[in-house]
């Protein structure tokens, strides 16, 4: 267990490569080893080549199973009799329950009101309490803290903490190990713990590779950061991009980055379709828009991939079926 949480003026004790080693150790046997893919169409479209990592077919779809079942498998024998306390209406969400579930671990999900009520009964199939707040009246933080406290619950957040970011480290680890020496390596970015995990494993593993950010281009809010050399804020940015829908980095989440990224870069709604189209038609893999981004930064030259090794972490597959539809229908 790294240390708890404290506040950045207090300093804080980042997590680092060893961490991502003991989450690796962890997961062993309960996430699946997702399949690194190739694909000669996309080579010849970005005069690159690339090896894509299919978290995409990650248990509950997507690549935060591994933060969060790091995360619970960290706490000690009281703090998981007690059980935890998340907030969010997506993956990280899933992922919380279905972990809680595995290891015998409480849960209970704070959801906004109007979240997807296919979302909310996936998140109850999965064992979890689920817990409904206004998100125009209330805060949700200061909810969570709330229930946390009054119920002795532990609170994990989506991507603020160092074990769920040593736990997205193992995506990258496994695909350095499986695909070998890399030049580049593009992560989708949205609070920042995929790709915090990722710089740690890299510059572990390969500490030549250049590792780059890529986040919606509505929502900038880690390019601005990284620019300005502080956390920048934005509003609650609008893209089909939902698991990247965040409006700032993390207080653990922003010194990683800005020490070790290569850059931030973005790519427009447009080119995530695109994307979407492309693995489905070329790959056979259904992958949700925020899964996109890295695959669009290779396809659009937002990274200029040409001649090089290039890892592309694809995040997430979770997007229903109807707006799976519309999507890949675009166009056509
Ligand atoms: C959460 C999520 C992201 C962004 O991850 P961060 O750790 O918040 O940067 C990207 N893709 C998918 C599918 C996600 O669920």
């Amino acid at each position: 267990m790294t240390a708890a949480a404290r506040s950045l003026t207090d300093g804080i004790a980042l997590p680092t490569y060893a961490d991502v080693e003991t989450a690796a150790k962890r997961i062993a046997g309960v996430a699946h080893r997702t399949p690194a893919l190739t694909s000669r169409t996309a080579n010849e479209r970005t005069g690159a080549n690339l090896v894509f990592k299919a978290e995409n077919l990650q248990r509950m779809g997507a690549f935060k199973f591994r933060g969060a079942f790091n995360a619970i498998s960290a706490l000690s024998p009281d703090q998981k009799r007690a059980g935890v306390v998340t907030f969010s209406s997506g993956n990280h969400a899933q992922a919380i329950a279905l972990s809680g579930k595995l290891i015998g671990v409480p849960t209970v999900i704070l959801m906004p009101q109007d979240a997807p009520a296919a979302k909310v009964a996936a998140t109850r199939g999965y064992g979890a309490e689920v817990v409904l707040f206004d998100r125009y009246s209330q805060d949700r933080d200061a909810l969570g803290r709330e229930l946390a406290q009054s119920r002795g619950l532990t609170l994990i957040p989506p991507y603020d903490h160092p074990d769920v970011i040593a736990g997205q480290g193992t995506a990258t680890r496994e695909l350095i190990e499986e695909a070998g020496p890399l030049d580049m390596l593009l992560v989708p970015l949205g609070g920042g713990g995929l790709i915090s995990g990722a710089l740690l494993a890299a510059k572990a593993l390969n500490p030549g590779c250049k590792v780059y950010g890529v986040e919606p281009e509505a929502g900038n809010d880690g390019q601005q950061s990284l620019r300005k050399g502080e956390i920048v804020r934005i509003d609650v940015p609008k893209t089909i991009a939902d698991g990247a829908q965040t409006a700032f980095l993390g207080n653990y989440t922003f010194p990683i980055i800005r020490d070790l990224v290569e850059d931030i870069v973005t790519v427009p709604d447009a080119a995530l379709i695109a994307a979407m189209r492309f693995f489905a038609e070329r790959m056979k893999l259904v992958v949700e828009p925020t899964g996109c981004l890295a695959a669009a930064a290779a396809f659009t030259g937002a990274v200029p991939v040409e001649g090089k090794r290039v890892g592309v972490i694809i995040s997430g597959g979770n997007v229903d079926l109807a707006s799976f539809a519309r999507f890949v229908g675009e166009g056509a």
